[in-house]
């Protein structure tokens, strides 16, 4: 399927079948190349490889076939025209602010994020002279009073957030940012293209870290930007240039978890479904977060923008920081880790652990209570998840 074709694949189709060219050996799963560079006929092949004017391996912090077979593949399922893999989900997005930040300049943020994203650009990227304000990802007047006219050049978010499933209007926040001359960059890897494309919502660019539902099996580390041939062509540049490249063999992983993306997702999104409506009406939960339940915030926007609700439910229990550690330590084959996105199910308490660095101010503004319990909800069978977790909240 490298070739044009009269017809519009399913995302399913493509997630198995875009990218791969048969090599010579007629294998029919994907190689996987493990090698550091490649190697030339004569000089003149070198001489014109290195020079660009023909396209061709180089060495593989540049390209590699099996990187690029994940590439073109991911890049179909977001409708997007390329995608550049990297060496984690931090490295994506440590790439695009490369590729398109300078001193001087000013991004806003959503407050909800991955610790170690508020970090890159709270810590790190301030270093540089670039300011930085953070947001309430679902308030689209802070987003509009944050915006400094000409110096905004990056609007920054998750959707749905991490842990409470908050779901920002992208279409709205792409039109403010087009509006203002910036880029839209949304941090997709909750969803996956599977359950939401942001560039069809309108956004510039969409970011993963392929290590949590690409993957899926919880293996291997790895990200992506996806987006424009143009702007893609800054990311290429910063990632063959300063180096977090994606190594082929996670590439493999990446490529065999993209093809059964789909159907896993399904799965999560079901179960995490039986799993929210069960436990609200549990006695000892205060309040589920998942926007699936159609009281939640989100409920009617991510029903628009998503085809699924995803796999990460939130819940607050009664008893504060002893009845939720007493609800995680009462399971039995639920991992207590801060990793999601695995078939596995993980159990986590945000308050000390995910979200343990924040002030007690900031997390209150989260909502991150002491009560919360973050569940990435696997795919073992529901009624054994749910009794390893009604095993805990029936004590509490
Ligand atoms: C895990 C995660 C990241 C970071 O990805 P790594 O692959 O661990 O570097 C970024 N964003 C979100 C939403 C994540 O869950």
């Amino acid at each position: 399927m490298s070739q044009q074709t009269d017809h519009e694949y399913e995302l399913a189709t493509l997630a198995i079948r875009t990218g791969h060219s048969r090599s010579f050996e007629g294998e029919h799963s994907e190689p996987v190349f493990l090698t550091s560079s490649f190697v030339y006929e004569n000089a003149e092949e070198a001489a014109a490889k290195f020079s660009g004017n023909t396209p061709g391996n180089i060495y593989s912090r540049f390209t590699n076939p099996t990187v690029s077979v994940f590439e073109k593949r991911l890049a179909a399922l977001d409708g997007a025209e390329r995608a550049v893999a990297t060496s984690s989900g931090m490295g994506a997005i440590l790439a695009v602010v490369l590729a398109f930040l300078k001193t001087g300049d000013h991004v806003v943020c959503s407050r909800d994020m991955f610790g170690s994203s508020v970090s890159l650009f709270d810590k790190y990227v301030r270093k540089f002279g670039i300011d930085i304000d953070f947001v309430n990802l679902v308030d689209l007047d802070a987003w509009k009073q944050a915006i400094q006219p000409e110096r905004t050049k990056l609007l920054f978010l998750e959707s749905p957030s991490n842990p409470l499933s908050a779901i920002a209007d992208i279409s709205a926040l792409a039109e403010l940012a087009h509006a203002n001359g910036a880029l839209l960059v949304v941090d997709n890897s909750f969803c996956t293209p599977a359950l939401q494309r942001p560039l069809t919502l309108g956004a510039d660019l969409a970011v993963y870290s392929a290590t949590k539902y690409i993957d899926g099996q919880g293996r291997a580390l790895g990200g992506a930007v996806v987006g424009s041939h143009q702007l893609l062509e800054e990311v290429f540049g910063v990632v063959r240039t300063l180096g977090p490249s994606l190594s082929p063999f996670n590439a493999w992983i990446f490529l065999k978890g993209l093809e059964t993306l789909k159907i896993r997702m399904k799965a999560h999104c079901e179960n995490a479904q039986k799993l929210a409506e069960w436990l609200e009406q549990h006695p000892n939960v205060n309040k589920v977060y998942y926007a699936g339940l159609p009281q939640h915030q989100g409920y009617e926007l991510a029903k628009a923008q998503q085809t699924g609700f995803g796999g990460i439910v939130a819940f607050e229990v009664k008893g504060e920081r002893t009845g939720a550690w007493k609800v995680i330590d009462s399971t039995q084959f639920i991992s207590i880790t801060g990793n999601l996105g695995d078939v596995k199910s993980t159990i986590t308490h945000p308050a000390t652990t995910t979200h343990g660095k924040l002030s007690p101010e900031a997390k209150a503004e989260a909502g991150i209570t002491e009560g919360l319990i973050r569940l990435s909800v696997g795919l073992e069978d529901i009624d054994d998840i749910i009794a390893d977790l009604k095993r805990g909240l029936d004590q509490l």
